[in-house]
């Protein structure tokens, strides 16, 4: 079981900023930027290399959150989605999910 899964079980806490019956958004706990938020599956799929086609509908559903929190947010001068997938993308956690970053201007190429 994932940390992500203990916060979708209210194990542990999590400052939740968006919730419906498919995600769950809450904020980084280690911040990279002045908003930045988390946004799961409450469906346990590992990473987008191990998601599958029948999952479609989800993933585009949590890019339509993304979009919701970042209007929520005020995040009017734009915003970043990114999703970390295995060892070279940079994943920690084995529970997919979007980051979005936003309140200031972000670097690109990322490193
Ligand atoms: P990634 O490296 O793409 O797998 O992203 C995992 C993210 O989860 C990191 O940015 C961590 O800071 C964040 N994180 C880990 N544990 C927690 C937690 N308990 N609450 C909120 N964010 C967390």
């Amino acid at each position: 079981m994932t940390i992500f899964q203990r916060i979708i079980d209210r194990e542990i806490p999590a400052d939740i900023v968006y919730e419906d019956d498919l995600s769950l958004a809450f904020r980084d706990i280690n911040g990279q930027a002045p908003t930045h938020i988390l946004i799961i599956p409450k469906q346990a799929i590992p990473s987008l290399a191990e998601s599958t086609d029948e999952d479609t509908p989800l993933l585009g559903h949590l890019l339509m959150v993304a979009r919701k929190v970042a209007v929520q947010l005020q995040l009017t001068n734009g915003y970043r989605t990114v999703i970390n997938s295995g060892r070279d993308g940079g994943q920690s956690v084995n529970h997919l999910h979007v980051h979005l970053l936003g309140g200031r201007p972000l670097g690109w190429p990322p490193g």
